[in-house]
């Protein structure tokens, strides 16, 4: 059966499709030939749930996309102390083939140029790795978070890497700081091949979800990455994931994102989505032209733009009732930070009838570390008054069981009868 988010995306495609002004990169001959009409996008909810439209099955190189992602592996590989040494997080300003690194450090700005993803690629698998063996890692960790085999275009990896003169100075560069240890023809060969890999648009989707759901890809439900690498990745393709348009972009689209020289575009929505578009023609800073526009016109009507959040918490408390044996809180929607501090700004001074209650937990279907430590921290106040407290939790949603003095509190399998 469609549903009304399909016909939704068509949408979006209508309103980017008239523009026909940018052109294709024309560095790398496949991408120079490629149709410029394609047009293509997809969405993937941290449910699992996949929406696509337009040339959604289109096969395209990853390019540029592919370092935010290698970055988030070089984390997993090798930690945050070897991959700040290597590389930093401040956007540079320059053009992402530029041959620049940071002034004090040595280290190139960011993952996202050029010079920080030939850095974050050699720390793959370690310094002394092979080539192959690298890029077989690579593959089986972008194949982990697409849910399926991705593959390798070998025909346009070697035309790129024919042309990529630019690519083996970077290198070089790198080489001469002491970044890199291989030779600059493997270390731009690894990196090319990274960019070389196949995607569409749905395979995009379902990449930036995981990003977006803690590193769990949604579909198949693997924890491919921890949480907080997530978030250091997607920190950093705020700050400099759009090439020189990363303010611009931020201001008017708000989703973290990186694009690539192929035409896609990926955006996450931290605890939402994965998005993803493709279309080949691109602006003057090297972003997809109908690729912005979608986004825009998406953050705009669906008020997807980070900074535009809607009001968190109220109403957590549902009702609270008694049987005049015990009295249940009745709790209720997302126990976040704001959402268990006004429950209990609610609760707490009022005189409850009796001394046994139960916090009744079965309209909460999700809780986050604060809430759940705040919520603990209240019954504990409870407690301290002379109330005999538990939980039900019948969907195991709190964080924690332990009160500040490290014991646990009461959880109790069923509910009064009421
Ligand atoms: N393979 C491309 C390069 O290094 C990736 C560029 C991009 O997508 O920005 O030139």
């Amino acid at each position: 059966m469609r549903t009304p988010v399909q016909d939704y995306l068509k949408k979006m495609l209508d309103v980017a499709r008239p523009n026909i002004s940018g052109s294709r990169a024309s560095y790398i001959p496949e991408l120079r030939d490629a149709t410029p009409d394609l047009l293509g996008m997809a969405i993937c909810t941290i449910d699992g749930n996949i929406y696509s439209a337009g040339d959604d099955q289109e096969m395209f190189t990853i390019q540029s996309i592919s370092k935010p992602f290698m970055y988030a592996l070089a984390l997993k590989d090798r930690g945050l102390d070897t991959v700040m040494e290597t590389v930093g997080t401040e956007p540079s300003g320059e053009d992402f083939n530029e041959l620049s690194l940071e002034g004090d450090t040595n280290r190139p700005m960011n993952p996202m140029i050029n010079a920080g993803a030939i850095a974050v690629n050699q720390l793959i698998n370690g310094e002394e790795s092979t080539t192959e063996d690298r890029i077989a890692l690579i593959l089986e960790f972008m194949s982990d978070l697409a849910g399926r085999e991705l593959e390798i275009d070998h025909g346009l990896c070697e035309s790129e890497f024919a042309g990529a003169d630019r690519n083996l100075s970077l290198a070089h560069m790198l080489r001469s700081y002491g970044i890199i240890n291989d030779t600059a023809h493997d270390a731009v060969f690894s990196y090319v091949q990274q960019c070389s890999i196949l995607v569409n648009v749905r395979d995009l989707a379902v990449m930036g979800a995981t990003l977006a759901n803690g590193g769990v890809q949604p579909r198949t439900g693997k924890q491919v990455l921890k949480p907080e690498i997530c978030r250091q990745v997607q920190s950093v393709m705020v700050s400099a994931g759009m090439y020189n348009g990363a303010g611009q972009w931020l201001f008017d689209v708000g989703i973290p994102a990186k694009s690539g020289v192929s035409g896609g575009i990926l955006g996450t929505l931290p605890g939402q989505l994965g998005i993803a578009t493709f279309s080949p023609r691109l602006d003057s800073k090297g972003n997809s032209v109908r690729g912005v526009r979608v986004f825009e016109q998406l953050s705009k009507d669906m008020g997807l733009h980070l900074m535009a959040t809607e009001p968190f918490g109220g109403d957590a408390l549902r009702e609270i009732t008694s049987d005049g044996y015990t009295t249940t809180i009745h709790v209720q929607g997302t126990l976040n930070f704001s959402a268990a501090e006004e429950l209990l700004w609610e609760v707490l001074p009022r005189e409850l009838p009796n001394e046994r209650i139960i916090v009744d937990l079965t309209e909460v279907r999700r809780a986050r570390v604060a809430g759940s430590r705040i919520l603990l921290d209240g019954i504990t106040a409870l407690e301290e008054s002379g109330a005999d407290v538990a939980v039900y939790d019948p969907h195991f949603v709190l964080k924690t069981h332990e009160r500040e003095d490290g014991t646990d509190i009461e959880i109790v399998d069923n509910l009064p009868v009421r």
